[in-house]
Protein backbone atom coordinates (compact mmCIF):
# COMPACT_ATOMS: atom_id res chain seq x y z
CA UNK A 1 0.00 0.00 0.00
CA UNK A 2 1.49 3.09 -1.12
CA UNK A 3 0.39 6.75 0.00
CA UNK A 4 1.62 9.97 -1.04
CA UNK A 5 -0.25 12.58 -0.06
CA UNK A 6 1.46 15.93 -1.47
CA UNK A 7 1.29 16.07 -5.32
CA UNK A 8 0.60 19.42 -7.37
CA UNK A 9 -1.45 19.32 -10.67
CA UNK A 10 -2.14 22.46 -12.77
CA UNK A 11 -4.73 23.88 -11.14
CA UNK A 12 -1.62 25.18 -8.86
CA UNK A 13 2.22 25.01 -10.94
CA UNK A 14 2.03 21.36 -11.39
CA UNK A 15 1.79 20.57 -15.51
CA UNK A 16 -0.81 17.27 -15.07
CA UNK A 17 -4.25 18.33 -15.49
CA UNK A 18 -6.09 16.87 -12.20
CA UNK A 19 -8.00 14.32 -13.76
CA UNK A 20 -5.25 12.76 -14.64
CA UNK A 21 -3.52 12.57 -11.63
CA UNK A 22 -5.52 9.31 -10.09
CA UNK A 23 -4.38 7.64 -13.16
CA UNK A 24 -0.64 9.16 -12.72
CA UNK A 25 -0.95 7.65 -9.18
CA UNK A 26 -2.00 4.50 -10.14
CA UNK A 27 0.47 4.15 -12.97
CA UNK A 28 3.25 4.66 -10.28
CA UNK A 29 1.86 2.32 -7.68
CA UNK A 30 0.33 4.97 -5.49
CA UNK A 31 -2.82 3.61 -4.42
CA UNK A 32 -3.90 6.55 -1.82
CA UNK A 33 -3.31 10.23 -3.21
CA UNK A 34 -3.08 13.38 -1.82
CA UNK A 35 -4.01 16.60 -4.09
CA UNK A 36 -2.17 19.61 -2.20
CA UNK A 37 -2.62 22.53 -4.86
CA UNK A 38 -1.03 25.57 -3.45
CA UNK A 39 -3.44 28.41 -1.77
CA UNK A 40 -6.83 26.25 -4.40
CA UNK A 41 -8.86 23.74 -4.00
CA UNK A 42 -9.88 24.20 -7.74
CA UNK A 43 -8.60 20.51 -8.79
CA UNK A 44 -10.53 18.71 -6.18
CA UNK A 45 -13.74 18.14 -8.32
CA UNK A 46 -11.74 16.46 -11.46
CA UNK A 47 -9.58 14.45 -8.87
CA UNK A 48 -12.06 13.05 -6.96
CA UNK A 49 -14.26 12.38 -10.11
CA UNK A 50 -11.54 10.70 -11.76
CA UNK A 51 -10.39 8.58 -8.92
CA UNK A 52 -13.23 5.90 -8.47
CA UNK A 53 -12.64 4.67 -12.05
CA UNK A 54 -8.68 5.10 -11.57
CA UNK A 55 -8.94 2.73 -8.47
CA UNK A 56 -7.50 5.36 -5.93
CA UNK A 57 -8.20 7.12 -3.18
CA UNK A 58 -8.24 10.87 -3.10
CA UNK A 59 -7.41 12.87 -0.03
CA UNK A 60 -8.50 16.50 -0.92
CA UNK A 61 -5.84 18.83 0.07
CA UNK A 62 -3.97 22.45 -0.10
CA UNK A 63 -1.12 23.62 0.60
CA UNK A 64 -0.99 27.12 2.23
CA UNK A 65 1.73 29.78 1.68
CA UNK A 66 2.15 31.13 5.12
CA UNK A 67 5.39 32.94 6.73
CA UNK A 68 6.99 32.77 10.56
CA UNK A 69 9.19 35.10 11.76
CA UNK A 70 12.68 33.78 13.18
CA UNK A 71 15.86 34.91 14.97
CA UNK A 72 18.33 35.43 11.93
CA UNK A 73 21.09 34.79 14.22
CA UNK A 74 19.38 31.00 14.71
CA UNK A 75 18.84 30.45 10.94
CA UNK A 76 21.60 29.17 8.09
CA UNK A 77 20.81 31.68 5.75
CA UNK A 78 20.34 34.77 8.51
CA UNK A 79 17.09 35.00 7.80
CA UNK A 80 14.15 37.17 9.66
CA UNK A 81 11.47 35.39 7.52
CA UNK A 82 10.86 31.85 6.28
CA UNK A 83 8.46 31.16 3.87
CA UNK A 84 6.37 28.05 5.53
CA UNK A 85 4.29 25.48 3.45
CA UNK A 86 1.07 24.22 5.64
CA UNK A 87 -0.80 21.20 4.25
CA UNK A 88 -4.11 21.05 5.22
CA UNK A 89 -6.30 18.15 4.48
CA UNK A 90 -10.23 17.58 4.54
CA UNK A 91 -11.33 20.60 5.95
CA UNK A 92 -14.77 22.77 4.52
CA UNK A 93 -13.66 24.57 1.96
CA UNK A 94 -16.05 26.94 2.33
CA UNK A 95 -15.25 27.81 5.83
CA UNK A 96 -14.80 31.57 6.13
CA UNK A 97 -11.01 31.59 7.35
CA UNK A 98 -10.00 29.41 4.18
CA UNK A 99 -12.39 31.42 1.65
CA UNK A 100 -10.54 34.54 2.57
CA UNK A 101 -7.31 32.72 2.51
CA UNK A 102 -7.27 31.49 -1.01
CA UNK A 103 -9.03 35.18 -1.84
CA UNK A 104 -6.21 37.53 -0.21
CA UNK A 105 -3.04 34.71 -1.41
CA UNK A 106 -4.79 34.77 -5.51
CA UNK A 107 -4.48 38.62 -5.14
CA UNK A 108 -1.10 38.79 -3.08
CA UNK A 109 -0.15 36.27 -5.79
CA UNK A 110 -0.86 38.58 -8.94
CA UNK A 111 0.53 41.34 -7.19
CA UNK A 112 4.08 39.90 -6.78
CA UNK A 113 4.15 38.17 -9.94
CA UNK A 114 3.69 41.34 -11.78
CA UNK A 115 6.43 42.76 -9.91
CA UNK A 116 8.92 39.98 -10.54
CA UNK A 117 7.55 40.06 -14.26
CA UNK A 118 7.82 43.94 -14.29
CA UNK A 119 11.68 43.39 -12.93
CA UNK A 120 12.66 40.82 -15.42
CA UNK A 121 11.13 42.70 -18.65
CA UNK A 122 14.27 45.69 -17.87
CA UNK A 123 16.54 42.67 -18.90
CA UNK A 124 14.67 39.55 -20.80
CA UNK A 125 12.51 39.68 -23.85
CA UNK A 126 9.17 38.85 -21.49
CA UNK A 127 5.97 39.98 -20.87
CA UNK A 128 2.81 39.41 -18.46
CA UNK A 129 1.09 38.27 -21.37
CA UNK A 130 3.86 35.66 -22.23
CA UNK A 131 3.53 34.42 -18.53
CA UNK A 132 -0.38 33.95 -19.03
CA UNK A 133 0.10 31.46 -21.20
CA UNK A 134 2.08 29.41 -19.15
CA UNK A 135 -1.05 28.56 -16.13
CA UNK A 136 -4.23 27.05 -16.51
CA UNK A 137 -6.83 30.45 -16.14
CA UNK A 138 -7.31 31.82 -12.27
CA UNK A 139 -4.39 29.33 -10.98
CA UNK A 140 -2.53 30.73 -8.29
CA UNK A 141 0.39 32.48 -9.68
CA UNK A 142 3.64 31.48 -8.90
CA UNK A 143 7.51 31.66 -10.01
CA UNK A 144 7.42 28.33 -12.14
CA UNK A 145 5.20 30.06 -14.38
CA UNK A 146 7.62 32.63 -14.66
CA UNK A 147 10.07 30.10 -15.00
CA UNK A 148 8.43 28.34 -17.53
CA UNK A 149 7.53 31.85 -19.42
CA UNK A 150 11.24 32.75 -19.47
CA UNK A 151 12.28 28.79 -20.60
CA UNK A 152 9.97 29.18 -23.88
CA UNK A 153 11.36 32.71 -24.80
CA UNK A 154 14.98 30.62 -24.63
CA UNK A 155 16.56 32.58 -21.21
CA UNK A 156 17.04 28.99 -19.65
CA UNK A 157 16.65 25.60 -20.42
CA UNK A 158 14.18 24.49 -17.53
CA UNK A 159 12.16 25.12 -14.40
CA UNK A 160 14.81 23.98 -12.37
CA UNK A 161 17.71 26.41 -13.96
CA UNK A 162 15.43 29.22 -13.54
CA UNK A 163 15.31 28.72 -9.62
CA UNK A 164 18.68 28.07 -8.95
CA UNK A 165 19.84 30.99 -10.98
CA UNK A 166 17.89 34.21 -12.17
CA UNK A 167 14.48 33.34 -9.69
CA UNK A 168 16.36 32.08 -6.60
CA UNK A 169 15.29 34.07 -3.21
CA UNK A 170 18.99 35.66 -3.38
CA UNK A 171 18.74 37.37 -7.07
CA UNK A 172 17.79 41.01 -7.59
CA UNK A 173 14.60 39.96 -9.75
CA UNK A 174 13.09 38.06 -6.42
CA UNK A 175 9.89 39.79 -4.68
CA UNK A 176 8.25 37.63 -1.62
CA UNK A 177 4.84 37.13 -1.46
CA UNK A 178 2.58 38.79 1.61
CA UNK A 179 1.54 35.53 3.52
CA UNK A 180 -0.59 34.89 7.01
CA UNK A 181 1.59 34.01 9.90
CA UNK A 182 1.59 30.20 10.01
CA UNK A 183 0.19 29.56 13.27
CA UNK A 184 -3.18 31.47 12.04
CA UNK A 185 -3.50 29.28 8.83
CA UNK A 186 -2.89 26.07 11.58
CA UNK A 187 -5.99 27.37 13.61
CA UNK A 188 -7.67 27.82 10.29
CA UNK A 189 -7.44 24.83 8.79
CA UNK A 190 -8.61 22.88 12.67
CA UNK A 191 -11.95 25.27 12.89
CA UNK A 192 -12.38 24.03 9.05
CA UNK A 193 -12.50 20.67 10.43
CA UNK A 194 -9.35 19.42 9.48
CA UNK A 195 -5.68 18.08 10.04
CA UNK A 196 -2.67 20.51 9.65
CA UNK A 197 0.70 19.24 8.61
CA UNK A 198 4.26 21.29 8.33
CA UNK A 199 5.25 20.16 4.88
CA UNK A 200 9.19 20.33 4.76
CA UNK A 201 10.39 22.02 7.68
CA UNK A 202 14.26 21.39 6.82
CA UNK A 203 14.48 22.68 3.16
CA UNK A 204 17.81 24.14 3.64
CA UNK A 205 18.30 24.34 -0.15
CA UNK A 206 15.56 26.68 -0.60
CA UNK A 207 16.30 28.53 2.53
CA UNK A 208 12.86 27.46 4.15
CA UNK A 209 14.41 26.35 6.73
CA UNK A 210 12.86 25.73 10.80
CA UNK A 211 14.62 25.33 13.93
CA UNK A 212 13.53 23.36 16.95
CA UNK A 213 12.08 26.34 18.48
CA UNK A 214 9.70 27.87 15.10
CA UNK A 215 8.44 23.90 15.37
CA UNK A 216 7.37 23.78 18.53
CA UNK A 217 5.83 27.02 18.25
CA UNK A 218 3.66 25.91 15.26
CA UNK A 219 2.89 22.55 16.48
CA UNK A 220 1.74 24.48 19.88
CA UNK A 221 -1.13 26.35 17.54
CA UNK A 222 -3.04 22.41 16.76
CA UNK A 223 -0.57 20.70 14.32
CA UNK A 224 -1.14 16.99 13.75
CA UNK A 225 1.68 16.25 11.37
CA UNK A 226 4.91 16.95 10.05
CA UNK A 227 6.86 15.93 6.50
CA UNK A 228 9.85 13.78 7.78
CA UNK A 229 10.81 11.72 4.15
CA UNK A 230 10.72 14.11 1.60
CA UNK A 231 13.34 15.49 -0.37
CA UNK A 232 14.30 18.68 0.65
CA UNK A 233 14.38 17.82 4.02
CA UNK A 234 18.37 16.92 4.31
CA UNK A 235 18.60 13.36 5.47
CA UNK A 236 21.21 13.83 7.84
CA UNK A 237 18.48 15.76 9.78
CA UNK A 238 15.76 13.81 9.42
CA UNK A 239 16.65 11.29 12.39
CA UNK A 240 16.64 14.67 14.83
CA UNK A 241 13.20 15.99 12.56
CA UNK A 242 11.90 12.33 13.97
CA UNK A 243 12.88 12.41 17.61
CA UNK A 244 11.04 15.83 17.84
CA UNK A 245 8.03 14.82 16.17
CA UNK A 246 7.44 12.13 18.75
CA UNK A 247 8.49 14.69 21.70
CA UNK A 248 5.40 16.70 20.63
CA UNK A 249 3.31 14.08 19.47
CA UNK A 250 3.35 14.75 15.71
CA UNK A 251 2.67 12.11 13.47
CA UNK A 252 5.39 11.70 10.54
CA UNK A 253 4.61 11.74 6.99
CA UNK A 254 6.43 11.04 4.16
CA UNK A 255 5.57 12.39 0.34
CA UNK A 256 6.85 13.47 -3.49
CA UNK A 257 5.78 16.75 -3.75
CA UNK A 258 5.04 15.86 -6.94
CA UNK A 259 4.95 18.74 -9.96
CA UNK A 260 4.31 16.47 -12.98
CA UNK A 261 7.52 17.56 -15.40
CA UNK A 262 8.12 21.36 -13.57
CA UNK A 263 10.27 18.89 -10.87
CA UNK A 264 12.02 15.99 -10.74
CA UNK A 265 9.90 14.48 -7.73
CA UNK A 266 8.23 11.36 -8.99
CA UNK A 267 5.05 10.14 -7.21
CA UNK A 268 5.49 7.83 -4.21
CA UNK A 269 9.19 8.20 -3.87
CA UNK A 270 8.32 9.07 0.01
CA UNK A 271 5.39 8.18 1.37
CA UNK A 272 3.17 7.83 4.71
CA UNK A 273 2.81 4.63 6.93
CA UNK A 274 -1.35 3.18 6.80
CA UNK A 275 -1.29 3.91 10.12
CA UNK A 276 -0.73 7.22 10.19
CA UNK A 277 -2.95 7.68 7.26
CA UNK A 278 -5.79 6.14 9.11
CA UNK A 279 -5.72 8.87 11.94
CA UNK A 280 -5.21 11.21 9.29
CA UNK A 281 -8.77 10.36 7.22
CA UNK A 282 -10.73 9.74 10.97
CA UNK A 283 -13.16 12.67 12.27
CA UNK A 284 -12.74 15.31 9.49
CA UNK A 285 -15.27 17.87 7.66
CA UNK A 286 -14.83 15.98 4.91
CA UNK A 287 -14.22 12.18 4.01
CA UNK A 288 -11.77 10.66 1.62
CA UNK A 289 -13.17 9.67 -2.11
CA UNK A 290 -12.85 5.81 -2.09
CA UNK A 291 -12.90 3.77 -5.31
P1 LIG B 1 6.79 30.65 -5.27
O1 LIG B 1 5.87 30.05 -4.26
O2 LIG B 1 6.08 31.37 -6.35
O3 LIG B 1 7.88 31.48 -4.63
O4 LIG B 1 7.55 29.45 -5.99
C1 LIG B 1 8.04 28.37 -5.25
C2 LIG B 1 7.28 27.12 -5.62
O5 LIG B 1 7.78 26.63 -6.85
C3 LIG B 1 7.43 25.98 -4.62
O6 LIG B 1 6.17 25.65 -4.14
C4 LIG B 1 7.95 24.82 -5.45
O7 LIG B 1 7.27 23.63 -5.15
C5 LIG B 1 7.62 25.23 -6.86
N1 LIG B 1 8.45 24.62 -7.90
C6 LIG B 1 7.95 24.04 -9.00
N2 LIG B 1 8.93 23.58 -9.78
C7 LIG B 1 10.09 23.86 -9.16
C8 LIG B 1 11.47 23.61 -9.49
N3 LIG B 1 11.83 22.99 -10.61
N4 LIG B 1 12.40 24.04 -8.60
C9 LIG B 1 12.04 24.67 -7.47
N5 LIG B 1 10.75 24.93 -7.13
C10 LIG B 1 9.79 24.53 -7.97
ZN1 LIG C 1 4.71 24.07 -6.00
FE1 LIG D 1 5.98 23.27 -0.60
FE1 LIG E 1 4.26 21.22 -2.50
Amino acid sequence: MVIDLHTHSNASDGTDDPAAMPRLARAAGVDILGLTDHDTVAGWAAAGGAAPAAGVTLVRGMEFTTHFPVDPRRHPAGKSRVSVHLLGYLFNPAHPAIVTHIASMSHAREERAREIVDRLARDFPITWKIVQAHREPDAPIGRPHIADALVSVGVAANRSAVFRDILSSDSPYYVPMRSPHTTDAVRWIVAAGGKAVLAHPKALARGNFLDDAAIREIAAAGLFGIEVNHRDNPPELRPALADLARELDLAQFGASDYHGDGKPNRMGENYTSRAVYEQLRADNYLPVIVP
